[in-house]
């Protein structure tokens, strides 16, 4: 075994090699770019390099900096991870050449496998099944319009160089295929340099099923079953589980040999993933499902952890073995396999408009109770710490949530609990999004097919969440405990009543999801408390747990966790319940109606409370916006301004004086200019 190794890679995938390594007693080197000085896989590491600048061209993709940097350090070998040089025969074969170990297979098969076009030619001849489809050098038009006709509609382009599921197109009939052909051509040259494509018959209710397998530099490959990867969004992986429903021992075990077959074919040592896609005539029908070779990638896959929730395995560890020359551990007759796992990738975007990225600040990123490895009923791989910042240099994945139960249904009712507990404030994320797929009937049911969320799509997209009066009841309740905690009371404990200044109402304006709510809090003789929002009232309870908030709202009980989070001038509490999620910004009730009163241009009192004082004299020329009013309400001060421009023609109370909502605090006359 290797004393110490190199980790060219960031993010999760560095930290859990790192967390492998550290177990077998392997010292580990992280690299790391300017955007990463203080990221969570350096602190996993024992030393760590600085390689350049923040985009990947310029730190982790230099592969000349992190050979230096192995050399320097004396690391035997380098794991790539996945992404950047992991499928780079080029670097394979410098770390050969400089006499350091590349963690992967060897440079041969990865230029065997790199072109999807040229894979397919081999792996006809290795016997392999293909979709139907052509993949020759010919790329005249004409040919490839002709070859689209023959294999029927619809087909799928594809990138032959591409990857991460770029460089594709569909296209439903022949008239569409040349412009299909030319945008897809287009899309080739500029992502991967060679516009090569390739035409598939696009399979119906397609699956994606991958099949893990694993070489020595023995000779011995073995597979590790399957991986059902069918639900995506743009070609690319949401969530992955095994075993894929409805598989039979006959169809895993053809699978595996098809996988292994392939394998071969390119003498293949490490871990690698075949993956393919499976026809199904219906979704109940898996005597009907047939596969085909996609691609192969010749790297550990994001989603390796679910292998390793069901057998139980290390798959980094035993790359490490076979990468320091040792046979595989296991004979595929000893390789176990039990109960069911999923994986849910949590990634910081917008499902709601089209899953477009997001960037930020982990300002709040609590995780479910989880155990660090392996066999665990639930655990947690992730790249970064509260605080940290997801930057725009790299790809958008927060964390993989990884669940194993003894069968499908426990395993998604852990996912569902693992997700309730997962809070993330300060970007965009999906987790509400990965809660509302697992919840749908066709996952639920395991009709899986490629276009799962676009056909439950009317469940997933722009849902609110939260029934408006428990995500305002949250949001009030929380106001209240603070404000009760910091003057050592608590407003739903006390007999005698908490009177906040003598008033019977409080009123508390939020925007959500683009609509204002006003919520009235009213405090009734016997000290109980009543919520409103517009024609409907609720008793209202609440007390704070150790973790969350307990709220008895009319005869339900709810918990929730509440944080706040200032987003520019705005503070918005973001509410977290079993039921869902909900992001509720507050207005500040007294400004807000300052805004409303510019109509009328009166300057009168927006909710109960009293005067502090006024900043204008009688006679004086103001001007629209300038202050001029100070009230007290809620413990708060709260500055009121000119609606308009004008002359102050009365000061209507003086400094002390109570004030009901509505009063008129001054009056304001037209200037003569
Ligand atoms: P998988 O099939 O396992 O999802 P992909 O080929 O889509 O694998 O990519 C693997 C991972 O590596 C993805 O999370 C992708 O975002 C990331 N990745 C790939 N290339 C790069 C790159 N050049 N820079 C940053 N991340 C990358
Ligand atoms: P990439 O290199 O981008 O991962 P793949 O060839 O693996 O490209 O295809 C990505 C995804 O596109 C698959 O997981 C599947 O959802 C879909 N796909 C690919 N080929 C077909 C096909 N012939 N029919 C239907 N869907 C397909
Ligand atoms: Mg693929």
């Amino acid at each position: 075994m290797f004393h110490k190794i190199l980790i060219a890679n960031r993010g999760e995938i560095a930290c859990r090699v790192a967390s492998t390594a550290r177990r077998l007693g392997v010292q580990t080197v992280a690299v790391y770019s300017d955007a990463d000085a203080h990221a969570k896989h350096v602190q996993a590491c024992d030393e760590a390099v600085h390689i350049g600048g923040s985009a990947p061209k310029d730190s982790y993709l230099r592969w000349e900096a992190i050979l230096q940097a192995a050399r320097e350090t004396g690391a035997q070998a380098i794991h790539p991870g996945y992404g950047f040089l992991s499928e780079n025969e080029a670097f394979a074969q410098a770390c050969a050449d400089a006499g350091i170990v590349f963690i992967g297979p060897r440079p041969q098969s990865i230029l065997a496998m790199g072109l999807k076009a040229q894979s397919k030619q081999l792996m006809e001849k290795a016997g392999v099944p293909l979709v139907p489809g052509y993949h020759g050098e010919d790329q005249d038009p004409a040919l490839l319009q002709r070859e689209a006709d023959r294999i029927g509609y619809p087909v799928l382009i594809k990138a032959s160089a591409g990857g991460g599921g770029k460089g594709m197109r569909i296209v439903e009939q022949a008239g569409d295929f040349a412009a299909a052909l030319a945008s897809c051509q287009r899309e080739a040259i500029n992502s991967f340099g060679d516009d090569a494509v390739l035409i598939e018959k696009y399979v119906q209710r397609p699956r994606h099923i991958e099949i893990q397998v694993f070489g020595d530099t023995h000779g011995e490959v073995v597979y590790l079953y399957e991986r059902d990867c069918s639900v995506q969004r743009r070609h690319q992986k949401v969530l992955e589980e095994s075993p894929a429903p409805g598989m039979s021992e006959s169809l895993r075990a053809a699978m595996g040999a098809a996988a292994v077959a392939a394998a071969k074919a390119v003498d293949y040592v490490g871990a690698g993933t075949v993956e393919f896609i499976v026809e199904q005539a219906a979704y109940d029908q898996p005597d009907s499902m047939k596969f085909y070779f996609m691609e192969m990638n010749t790297r550990l896959q994001v989603e390796h952890p679910v292998t390793e929730a069901v057998t139980g395995l290390d798959l980094v560890e035993w790359q490490l073995r076979v990468a320091a020359g040792e046979p595989l551990p296991l004979r595929q007759s000893q390789i176990p396999r039990a109960g069911h796992a999923i994986e849910a990738r949590i990634c910081a975007e917008n499902p709601d408009n089209q899953f477009l990225p997001a960037t930020g600040t982990l300002a709040v990123y609590r995780k479910p109770a989880h155990a660090a490895f392996s066999v665990a009923a639930t655990r947690v791989d992730d790249g970064v710490r509260e605080g940290d910042a997801i930057s725009p240099f790299y790809d958008s994945m927060i964390a993989k949530l990884i669940v194993h139960g003894d069968d499908r249904a426990q395993a998604l009712a852990r996912l569902d609990a693992a997700l309730t507990q997962t809070h993330i404030v300060g970007l965009q994320t999906n987790v509400q999004f990965l809660r509302r797929v697992i919840q749908t009937p066709s996952f639920r049911q395991a009709h899986l097919d490629t276009a799962l969320i676009t056909r439950e799509q009317d469940r997933l997209f722009g849902q609110q969440g939260l029934p408006a009066e428990w995500a305002v009841a949250a949001a009030v309740v929380d106001v209240l405990l603070q404000e009760m905690a910091s003057a050592g009371s608590d407003p739903f404990d006390q007999r005698d009543g908490w009177r906040p200044f003598g008033q019977n109402v409080r009123r508390f304006a939020f925007v959500w999801d683009e609509t204002t709510l006003q919520a009235d809090l009213h405090y009734g003789v016997a000290g109980e408390w009543t919520l409103a929002l517009g024609e409907r009232a609720w008793p209202l309870r609440a007390t704070r747990a150790a973790q969350s908030l307990v709220i008895d709202l009319g005869a339900e009980r709810r918990q929730a966790q509440v944080y706040w989070h200032q987003e520019g001038s705005e503070a918005v509490a973001h509410v977290f319940m079993s039921a869902g999620g909900a992001r509720l910004q507050r207005l500040d009730v007294l400004a807000h109606a300052g805004d409303t009163q510019e109509a009328g241009g009166r300057l009168s009192a927006p909710m109960p409370g009293k005067v502090v004082s006024f900043l204008v004299q009688v006679g004086e020329t103001v001007k629209a916006g300038q202050a001029l009013a100070v009230m007290e309400a809620m413990k708060m001060e709260h500055t009121l301004h000119a609606p308009r421009d004008g002359v102050v023609a009365e000061l209507r109370y003086s400094p002390g004086d109570q004030v009901a909502e509505g009063d008129e605090l001054l009056k304001l006359e037209a200037s003569a200019a």
